[in-house]
């Protein structure tokens, strides 16, 4: 293979690549993992042009710094991954501190021309590939888990590229600054260009990633109320399915809680619909600060609101209820023409696996029209009708729900 061909035709690759991905990470600001792996290739073909320049310049100015610039384009690109899979900001700095520490060590060796000075970065960055593809293994799971086994053992490939390149140089090319005569070497471009494809393949994964990441918004916005941040009827539908489910596996109790803001209308013809909108996104966050993390909150209508509360019996729903509808009665939110007030009913319904998800919503339904029904302002839990013979009320509640309000 010749390299001067090899190497002309990567470049351009690499150049695609690069402008591509500062393209798409420009129009795609909002995800962090694309600005690590913009940066990771703009590094990387900063390292690609003073590595062409080797043999014409000094090596000081072409290998020396093309060799750091390899392993910060590394470090950058496990970032961007790390963004995608991890989901958390790096709280502590010391993989940056380490290579930090490697980058200098490494000029400082290779200018006292120390032999086998490459090991300084060899090292590091076979561990670094090993600790990425650790976390792809480890952290990449439910949208992320196919493309992260993927990129895992893409980065595998690349350390075993990089140990048979720093095995080379031990034998061979122990001088670092005298590598430009490894350019006739097939081992050295055959293990080079294997190299390239394997960077290459990493840029579709990276590509995959951002791709995987928007359809997962997508999803996301598709079961999301905008106004309130809420989850929609949609979204209540599959969190009711996993959960219904759940309960009927292991036995767990399960409860809903519907509630519904009081005279709403009135609130938005006297104050507008803006108060009304303002309204509607305190009530969420109120309803939120009460909630553990596995209760499902959605806005099921306008004004109507529906919880559903895992592991837990009426009597801890009706509690939650209470607290929701009190705090509710309590709450002023600042608005231009003054503060905004308002109380909601609600009703509570446990779930009966025999019956299903859709009673227990038409019960929760029920027991909050009660509650309004009986002067609003409370929170009622719904109670099977009296057994034949007794005088059922109208609303399906009987006459010993329990009103809390
Ligand atoms: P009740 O106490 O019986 O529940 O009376 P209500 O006035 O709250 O109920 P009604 O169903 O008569 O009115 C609901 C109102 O909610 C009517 C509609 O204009 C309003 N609404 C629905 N969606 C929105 C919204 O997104 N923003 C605002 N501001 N108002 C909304
Ligand atoms: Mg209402
Ligand atoms: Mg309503």
């Amino acid at each position: 293979m010749d390299y001067g061909t090899f190497f002309f035709k990567n470049i351009a690759t690499v150049i695609v690549f690069t402008v591509s991905m500062c393209v798409l990470s420009w129009y795609n600001r909002r995800v962090p993992g694309m600005r690590w792996f913009a940066a990771a290739l703009i590094t990387g073909l900063a390292k690609l042009v003073l590595q062409g320049l080797e043999g014409k310049l000094p090596p000081v100015y072409t290998d020396l710094p093309a060799n750091d610039l390899y392993l910060i384009s590394f470090m950058m690109q496990w970032m961007g991954l790390r963004c995608f899979v991890v989901r958390k900001p790096l709280r502590k700095p010391w993989p940056w501190i380490l290579a930090g520490v490697v980058v200098v060590a490494y000029p400082v060796m290779f200018l006292a021309r120390i032999p086998y000075s490459a090991n300084v970065l060899n090292v590091p960055f076979l561990f670094l590939c090993g600790a990425t593809a650790w976390m792809m293994l480890r952290y990449g799971r439910d949208a992320f888990l196919t493309i992260s086994r993927v990129t895992g053992a893409i980065l595998i490939g690349q350390m075993a590229v990089a140990a048979y390149r720093a095995v080379l140089t031990n034998e061979i090319y122990p001088r670092p600054w005298k590598t430009v005569y490894a350019q006739a070497d097939p081992r050295w471009d055959y293990s080079l260009a294997a190299g390239a494809f394997l960077a290459a393949c990493m840029v579709m994964c990276e590509l995959w990633f951002l791709v995987t990441e928007l359809r997962r918004e997508l999803a996301a916005q598709a079961r999301t109320d905008p106004l309130t941040g809420a989850l929609n009827r949609r979204g209540m539908e599959e969190a009711a399915a996993r959960e219904t489910a759940r309960s009927m596996r292991h036995g767990f109790p399960l409860c809903m809680i519907m509630m519904d803001i009081d005279r709403f209308k009135r609130l938005n013809d006297s104050r507008g619909h803006a108060a009304g909108d303002r309204a509607l996104q305190a009530l969420v966050q109120l309803v939120k600060s009460h909630l553990r993390g596995q209760d499902v909150l959605a806005r099921t209508g306008g004004e109507e609101f529906a919880v559903l509360l895992p592991d837990t019996p009426a009597a801890g729903a009706l509690l939650v209820a209470e607290r929701v509808r009190r705090d509710v009665e309590q709450l002023e939110i600042p608005f231009e023409s003054g503060p905004i007030r308002f109380t909601i009913s609600a009703g509570v319904a446990p779930f009966n696996p025999a019956r299903g998800f859709e009673t227990m919503m038409r019960h929760a339904d029920a027991a909050m029209y009660a509650a309004k029904k009986s002067g609003r302002n409370q929170a009622l839990v719904y109670s099977a009708p009296q057994p034949a013979g007794e005088k059922r009320p109208a609303n399906g509640v009987s006459p010993s729900a329990v009103s809390l309000g």
